[in-house]
Order: C-alpha cells, then sequence, then structure tokens
C-alpha cells in the first residue's frame, strides 16, 4: 500500500486476502481472529445449536454503509431574498446536507427575481453568509434583459426560462421573447426551461432551429417525456430532470398528502398513467432534481388558494435509495443521473474530499415535520422508505451526521467563484477558445482563474512543437447527448470548432492522442473502467449499455490483440461488431482511406481504426461524422494502449503518484513509450530509460516531458535501474533495426529480464509489456507476482470498456 487511501495491491493475493475478499462481495459473516472463533465454536458446543441472536445489538456491525458521491440538487428554490418565513439559505441548505445533497443550485424567483447584475450580487451575499453546503445561483430570463443578462453567465448557474404559469413574476410570455434569449444566452452555458405541453413542443422546436442545447426542468407527463425521448433520438441536444413527487406521487394520491391545497404543485401531480410512464423511460431521465419549493402549513392550508410547492430536499435521496432497494432503479443510474450528469449538463467543479454515507438497509417513516426545512411538512410523511442518509462529508469535513447539521451557516461556497476553470482551460493550448462566450465569461468572472490562464500558456505550444499542426478535427457530434444510428449528423464546422484542449466530456469526440485526456478524463474513465471490471468478475450483465450499437472495427495492420480486446469490450457491453482488415477493404480495389471511413461511418456508431502511416487516422478522421477511435498508427500514436498502462499501473500498485518508471528497450521506435511518457506527465513521477544505442527515446518525447517539469534519465543497463524502479515496462526490440545480427543479439542480451535481475528489484515493482514478448522477458518470471503483463493485457478491455460507453455516452 502506498500513499493515503490507495488501494490494495492487487498483484499479492494471499489467501487471507482472497477469503476476506469473498466475506465482503457475498455478505457473508467471518470471524478473523482465532481467539473469538475458539470461544464460539465452545458456546455452540455448549449449547449445542447455532448461537441466538438479538439482531438489534448482535448484527450491527454489519450495517451495510455505502459511500456515495455528494449529491446535486440542480433545481431548489430557497426563498432568499423575499420569503424568509419560508426558507433561508441557511435552513434550505441545512435541509439538503440532511438529504445527502452537497451542492445545490438555486432558482432566480425570488423578491426582487434575479435578473441583472445588483440582484445577483445582493443574493450571492446573502448566500455567502447563510449557505450551508456549495451552491451556484440562476438568473431569471425577464421581458427586458435579454440583451444584458448574458453577461452574468460566468457567474450563475445558468439561465432560467419561466415559459408557463408558476409561482414566479418572471413568466415569459410571446414567442419572440423566447426566441431572443435562446439566441443571446452564451451558446455553452447551461439555460433551463420551465416548459410544460405546448410550450415544451415550441421550445424545442425553437431550441432545434437555432441548435442550442437546453435542459428541460421537471418533467411530469407521458407525452413530455415521449416528446423529449422522441427529440433525443434525433439528436437534438436537450436534457431533462424529473422530480421525486412526480415520480413517487400521482393524482391517486391527492387525499392522503392532505387534499387539494396540500397537493397543489407545478407541475402538477400527474395521472398514474403519466407516472408509470417516467418509469418506463428512466433512461431518457438525465437528472434526479428536487424542485423544493417550501411553503409553510399555514400558507398551504389557506382557504383562499394554497400556493403551489413541495418541499423535497430531505425525502429525496432516501426515496430514490429506497428504489434502489425495490430494484426499480440501479445504485448506477442513482448515482448517474444524481451526481455525474448535473456535474456534466451544469458544467459544475469537483468537490474534493466529498461523500455521503448511507445505510441501505435500515427501514424508517418519513415523518410529519422533517427537521431542518422551514417548510415544516412534506407530501411523503407517513412513507416507510429503506435507506437513509448516516454522514456528509464536504470538503473534508463532517457537514452532517445522524439527524445533526454541523456545518455552520457560510461554510457553503459559491462554486462558480472556485478556479475550477482547469478543465476548461486545455494546458496544451496557447489560448482557450476565445470565440466561445461562456468560456470568456467564466474567465472573466474569476480573477484566479485568469492569473492561471496566464500561467498555463506558455509562450510556444507544445502541442503543436510535438506533433505538426493539424488542420482542425470536426468534432463529429457536436454536443450530441446520444449518437444513434439513425442520427443525420453532418459535420457543422461552426460548431465543431478545434478541439485538441480538454472537454468536459468524451461524448461524440475523436480519440486521436493521449493530449486530449486531462486528468480528471482520466479519473472518469479508471473508476469506470474498475466499475466495469467489478462486474465482469462477478459475472453481472452489462449488455444493456450498449445494445444496439455498432462498432466498426477497421484494421489495415494486423493487430489480433487490439482488435479482439476492442470487440470483446463493445461485445460485452451488448453492442456489435463490424470487422474489416486489409485483406477484406475495399482498399485492395483503390478505395482511399476517406471513402471507406465515410463509409463504414454510415454504418456504424463509433469507429476504431488501425494504420500504418502516421497521422493517417487523423486524416480519416476529418471525414468521419462518428467518434472515431486511434488503435495505433505506425509510429505515431496509440492512445488506448497508454490508457491501459496507467490503469495497470493504478490496480498494480494502487497509485499513480510519486513512482519511477524505467521504460526499457525500443523507445525509438515504439509507439507504446511515446504515448505512455506523454500521458504520464499528468501525474507527479519520475522516468527512467534503458535501450540500446541508436534507439533512444526521440528528442521531441523527452522535450515534451521536460516542459512539464517530470524527471527523466537515461541509464546504462538494466540492472544499474532496476534497484529503485516501480514500475518495469519492457518492450520488445526488433531485430529488422540492426545492421547485423551480431549487433543485436550483443544488444538484446542485455536487455533481458530474468529472475536474476528480478533479485535487484524491489518486492513490488510491476513488471508491464504491451505483448507481443519476444525474447526480452524470460518465461520464469511469468509466476512471479510482480508480472503483470498478462493482467494488463485484460485490463485493456476494461479501459476500453469504458472508453466506448463514454463516447457513445452511455456514462
Ligand atoms: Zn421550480
Amino acid at each position: 500500500m502506498r500513499g493515503s487511501g490507495a488501494r490494495r495491491v492487487s498483484c499479492f493475493m494471499t489467501h487471507g486476502y482472497r477469503t476476506r475478499r469473498l466475506a465482503v462481495d457475498y455478505s457473508i459473516p467471518l470471524m478473523t481472529d482465532v481467539k473469538c472463533t475458539k470461544l464460539l465454536v465452545e458456546a455452540m458446543r455448549l449449547i449445542g445449536r447455532a448461537p441466538p441472536m438479538n439482531t438489534h445489538t448482535d448484527c450491527i456491525a454489519g450495517r451495510r454503509m455505502t459511500k456515495l458521491p455528494g449529491f446535486i440538487d440542480v433545481h431548489v428554490h430557497l426563498r432568499e431574498p423575499g420569503a424568509t418565513h419560508k426558507e433561508t439559505f441557511a435552513t434550505g441548505t441545512a435541509a439538503a446536507l440532511a438529504g445527502g445533497i452537497t451542492m445545490v443550485l438555486a432558482m432566480p424567483n425570488t423578491e426582487p427575481a434575479i435578473v441583472d447584475r445588483a440582484s445577483l450580487q445582493h443574493a450571492q451575499e446573502l448566500a455567502q453568509k447563510g449557505a450551508r453546503c456549495d451552491y451556484a445561483l440562476f438568473v431569471g430570463a425577464s421581458a427586458n434583459n435579454c440583451t444584458t443578462v448574458g453577461e452574468l453567465a460566468g457567474r450563475a448557474a445558468g439561465l432560467k426560462m419561466y415559459l408557463n404559469e408558476t409561482f414566479t413574476t418572471l413568466r415569459l410570455d410571446g414567442i419572440d421573447l423566447w426566441q431572443a434569449h435562446l439566441a443571446a444566452w452564451p451558446r455553452r452555458a447551461p439555460l433551463c426551461v420551465h416548459a410544460e405541453r405546448h410550450s415544451l413542443g415550441t421550445v424545442l422546436l425553437l431550441a432545434s432551429l437555432t441548435d442550442r442545447a437546453i435542459h428541460v426542468c421537471h418533467v411530469a407527463r407521458k407525452e413530455e417525456i415521449l416528446m423529449i425521448k422522441a427529440a433525443k433520438e434525433r439528436g437534438h441536444r436537450i436534457t431533462c430532470e424529473v422530480c421525486p413527487h412526480h415520480l413517487f406521487l400521482s393524482t391517486a394520491d391527492t387525499e392522503r398528502v392532505g387534499g387539494p391545497g396540500w397537493a397543489q404543485v407545478r407541475p402538477v401531480l400527474g395521472t398514474p398513467d403519466d407516472q408509470q410512464a417516467l418509469w418506463d423511460n428512466l433512461d431518457v431521465i438525465d437528472v434526479f432534481a428536487t424542485d423544493h419549493a417550501p411553503h409553510t402549513r399555514e400558507e398551504k392550508q389557506s382557504p383562499d388558494g394554497a400556493p403551489p410547492g413541495f418541499p423535497g430536499l430531505e425525502t429525496i435521496l432516501p426515496l430514490l435509495l429506497n428504489a434502489v432497494s425495490q430494484g426499480r432503479l440501479t445504485l448506477e443510474q442513482l448515482i448517474l443521473k444524481f451526481h455525474r450528469n448535473p456535474k456534466r449538463i451544469f458544467n459544475l467543479p469537483d468537490q474534493p474530499n466529498t461523500y455521503v454515507e448511507v445505510d441501505f438497509d435500515e427501514e424508517w417513516t418519513i415523518p410529519e415535520r422533517p427537521a431542518h426545512s422551514k417548510a415544516q411538512w412534506t407530501p411523503f410523511a407517513g412513507m416507510r422508505v429503506k435507506g437513509c442518509v448516516h454522514r456528509v462529508v464536504l470538503r473534508g469535513e463532517t457537514a452532517y451526521v445522524d439527524g445533526v447539521v454541523l456545518a455552520p451557516p457560510g461554510f457553503g461556497q459559491n462554486v462558480r467563484d472556485w478556479p475550477a476553470r482547469k478543465l476548461l482551460l486545455p494546458h496544451t493550448e496557447p489560448e482557450p477558445e476565445m470565440n466561445d462566450e461562456f468560456i470568456r465569461l467564466l474567465i472573466a468572472a474569476s480573477p484566479e482563474a485568469k492569473a492561471q490562464a496566464r500561467q498555463v500558456a506558455p509562450p510556444a505550444a507544445p502541442a503543436a512543437a510535438v506533433a505538426p499542426p493539424q488542420p482542425p478535427v470536426v468534432s463529429p457530434v457536436p454536443h450530441r447527448v446520444r449518437c444513434d444510428s439513425s442520427g443525420a449528423g453532418i459535420p457543422r464546422p461552426d460548431l465543431g470548432t478545434t478541439r485538441h484542449g480538454h472537454e468536459l466530456n468524451l461524448i461524440g469526440r475523436h480519440v486521436l492522442t493521449v493530449d486530449m485526456f486531462s486528468k480528471e478524463h482520466l479519473n472518469e474513465l479508471f473508476h469506470l473502467a474498475q466499475t466495469m471490471r467489478a462486474r465482469v468478475v462477478k459475472d453481472r450483465p452489462l449488455d444493456d449499455l450498449l445494445r444496439g450499437k455498432v462498432m466498426a472495427s477497421i484494421f489495415y495492420e494486423v493487430s489480433t490483440r487490439t482488435s479482439c480486446s476492442f470487440a470483446a469490450a463493445m461485445q460485452r457491453l451488448g453492442g456489435c461488431v463490424v470487422h474489416v482488415d486489409e485483406s477484406s477493404s475495399s482498399a485492395r480495389k483503390g478505395e482511399t482511406l476517406e471513402d471507406s471511413i465515410q463509409v463504414m461511418a454510415g454504418y456504424a456508431d463509433v469507429v476504431v481504426l488501425r494504420h500504418p502511416v502516421p497521422g493517417a487516422v487523423a486524416r480519416a478522421a476529418h471525414h468521419c461524422r462518428k467518434p472515431l477511435i486511434n488503435a495505433g498508427d505506425g509510429v505515431g500514436e496509440h492512445p488506448t494502449q497508454a490508457l491501459l498502462d496507467i490503469f495497470t499501473i493504478r490496480e498494480e500498485l494502487g497509485t499513480v503518484n510519486g513512482i519511477t518508471i524505467t521504460m526499457v528497450g525500443d523507445l525509438k521506435h515504439g509507439r507504446t513509450v511515446h504515448s505512455l511518457a506523454r500521458l504520464l506527465t499528468l501525474y507527479d513521477v519520475s522516468l527512467r530509460y534503458v535501450c540500446p544505442a541508436g534507439l533512444e527515446m526521440p528528442e521531441r518525447v523527452k522535450e515534451f516531458v521536460d516542459r512539464k517539469g517530470i524527471p527523466q534519465r537515461q541509464f546504462p543497463t538494466l540492472e544499474s535501474a532496476i534497484a529503485d524502479t516501480d514500475v518495469l515496462y519492457m518492450t520488445r526490440i526488433q531485430r529488422e533495426r540492426f545492421a547485423t545480427d551480431e549487433e543485436y543479439q550483443k544488444c538484446c542480451g542485455q536487455l533481458v529480464l530474468t529472475p536474476q535481475t528480478m533479485t535487484f528489484a524491489k518486492r513490488r515493482m510491476a513488471v508491464l509489456h504491451p505483448l507481443p514478448r519476444v525474447n526480452e522477458i524470460s518465461p520464469e518470471i511469468d509466476n512471479d507476482p510482480r508480472s503483470a503483463y498478462f493482467r494488463q493485457a485484460e485490463y485493456g478491455m476494461y479501459v476500453r470498456m469504458a472508453l466506448l460507453a463514454m463516447v457513445l455516452g452511455r456514462c
């Protein structure tokens, strides 16, 4: 185990470890203390049967506490300023923490409404004093702010447009106003609409005409979810949220909620048929959000019309956990729709060291008066649920534990003030995408980000120094949430723009080089790969993830391993594969690569391409309107190999930081080591090279590594480098690179890893090899627990599964 929080070293699987792992995986009680075991056996012998158990106390250690990410509620009304008798930042965010929510996005229909710089500033000051969890505030679209409100995009959670009657003065009448706002709000900034029935149809049409992404709040009816489904299937950039009261209540519950006044909410509760349609279309729902809209008990009882709205922050997670227990929802769906999708859609930063501990087994009844919100009531009162929030840790501090909110008012931070624009400021680019209004505003909004922008912008662009300048790559399916075979995705240069830099997600993007990945991408990818691995190992099905998707696998150069690994990955996720190799392609009849790719892109949802000529894959990408994954181009790049190498290091050693990696063999021609060295610069590592004279690491790679401040050193022999090495990366030396056989024999003799050499190595080193090997690793070492190369090949499949799922927008 290395460093803090590192995971186990998987290559040292002792019997004890395996037994404990089995006990955990299959929830079998296990005693690890021999004395206790003897006592238990003796006791059982005396009483002649299994010991009687008091499940309240004897089984308390068996509580299934699960650590989940901090949840994000993108739709809350905290009523401050203006209606602080209903809720305040302090009480609303206390309710959020009690519900396992660590970040809220608050709506602008306050009094005064947040529609300009002054009102936003005022609300931000109040939030800064009161909020206990992290937050961002929306601005509202009004009849007269469409030309000015865009300036606030970098400081706001997003723009909210009210297109139907609800509890606000912000309703927009007139389609011309809708159009003006859709056109004026910066393109990549989040835009939410409250749109029901006909309004939804209209705004979907307008959004598709201007080709802008919109997020639809609180979808409640069957007709609406089906309309959104159809729009998504046609590739429109639309996302949507559903609230717990529409998932768990319907008109059939009106009396149970307390009668028509208590059941008032916008959108109104659906019929049981509407409710069922939401469950039937779970995969269309991107986000779960509360629409926490508190009113006091007195107001809801008022004889002259109860105001519409339910509180929901304290109950959403228990209701969803209960749905997980009942098997109506999977844990993956919960995390996707209540954490990852909100982050992606609203461009929210990671909250470091933030998580929620839940107990899946605790059963309890939702009380009449939940403790924290000023509303002091809930439409879910009396419902029996299984699953509760035990503890919430926010940025390293325990913010809530077993009913008590510990975070004081003011502990919450406005996430739009964070210098988290790292993700948007690619370090390989000389300047951020200045044509993008939203990014410009985000940068302008944060002074730290501005300073950082200056810092990360080197005088010369490293990317350009490493690879010859390329024409801009057209993103195949720009910003589309789904990529369906039916989508008529014609590349649009105005939307695609150049994207060598880091975007927030990989959906619809080409994977051509390792330079496109940020550390956040890698974390997400590896986390997903780990999940895939766990599921495959436990024989849990994953084949619904890419069902119906087609991968074209085009190999102009033979590589059985890579093509099989991709094919296995796609098939395990339920997709199918069309394979073309040089002998079966039309290239024999003289068809150009460009034409072949265009044709295959028409058949498939994702294209995997290997080509012997460096740069050929990037060239093909210009003609591919589906995501294209580079599976190796000559001596150029092999990005998925580098990804799986780093994943292997993580799995084997538990971390990629603070380690020494020694690369051995033909470093001049080995594309795997070039890609790996560059990708490793994202971590705190040091590199060592051992190679025959004349096969050194190319200068361009060394310069790149140097610029990132990563130490690198050449060593004359394997023995001299191996002692402090954590990862030994062996590669093959090709005989044809040498003038004479004698020279070859001399060289390779020095670079063969033998049991003798291994005696100089650390006990916890990992030996990697991209395979196939020839004679550079002697087979006696295969049984050494440090030999990770066959596991490495297997990990490659999990990494490719994760990459395919991410590129196709399914994870
Ligand atoms: Zn609302």
